[in-house]
């Protein structure tokens, strides 16, 4: 199976699975950036993964789904295109051979889904919208800290080969924050190294890994002390001890960085 990140927008990836026949995209914001690599390439699409309503997911699947016929799936709790097939935690999804398990995964947005599949040619991989990026999670639109603490740790206990294929291009950005969360943090430093090339490079810096991301990652890393005390000294009230509490201060903290 091929793996295309395709750019759309300023940052976003609409992932394209394709056998050189058919092909499957995760949150296709804009339909052109697909049709494109479908006529070029001479694939037919066979559906729509979705994992959750901003514009920037799901801007292209009308026209997707009309022009193509693909099937389209998307979560059972939020505003969706018609038609659609809802999905929620424990539905599995099979297309192109490949079984996708649905996870619940609010925060971001409240009905949040993301998309594992444990073995795509013999490794696993995720396909999990806005909630967790490569250094960094999404911004708590309409979820809870505690929502995205237990969503991210559901994610994290993921196999650690999982390929993470986010829907944005945010990594540089993100580490640049993780960096002053958790300056002692060495496996950071030389993944920041390493983005930084690809980057200047013109390479996305996805996939990631589940490994990689609980080395690297700060809100996969709310437990270690450094996070936790740093988190603390941005803001006082937070308990380091409770990884909800860490969580919520780092997101507080990063949303106002630069
Ligand atoms: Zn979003
Ligand atoms: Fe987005």
């Amino acid at each position: 199976m091929n793996l295309l990140p395709l750019p759309a927008f300023s940052d976003n990836y609409i992932w394209m699975m394709h056998d050189g026949k058919n092909a499957i995209v995760v949150d296709p914001g804009d339909a052109d950036a697909v049709f494109d690599v479908l006529r070029g390439s001479g694939l037919s699409l066979a559906a729509i993964l979705v994992t959750h309503h901003h514009g920037d997911h799901v801007g292209g699947v009308e026209d997707l789904h009309a022009g193509t016929g693909a099937r389209v799936y998307g979560p059972a709790n939020e505003i969706m295109p018609e038609p659609i097939t809802r999905l929620a935690q424990g539905d599995v999804v099979e297309e192109m051979g490949l079984k996708f398990q649905v996870i619940d995964v609010p925060g971001h947005t409240s009905g949040h889904i993301a998309f594992f599949c444990p073995d795509m040619d013999g490794t696993p991989i995720l396909f999990c919208g806005d909630t967790l990026f490569s250094g960094g999670c999404g911004r708590l639109f309409e979820g809870t800290p505690e929502q995205m603490r237990a969503s991210l740790d559901a994610l994290a206990a993921l196999p650690g080969n999982t390929r993470v294929c986010c829907a944005h291009e945010y990594t540089l950005s993100n580490l640049k924050f993780a960096r002053a969360v958790e300056p002692g943090n060495a496996a950071l430093l030389k993944y920041q190294q390493d983005c930084i090339k690809l980057r200047n490079a013109d390479q996305p810096t996805l996939p990631s890994s589940i490994a990689t991301e609980l080395a690297v990652n700060p809100f996969l890393r709310t437990r270690e002390s450094e996070v936790a005390q740093s988190a603390k000294t941005f803001n006082a009230s937070t308990n380091p001890s409770d990884a909800t509490s860490v969580l919520a201060a780092l997101r507080e903290w990063k949303n106002n960085f630069r």
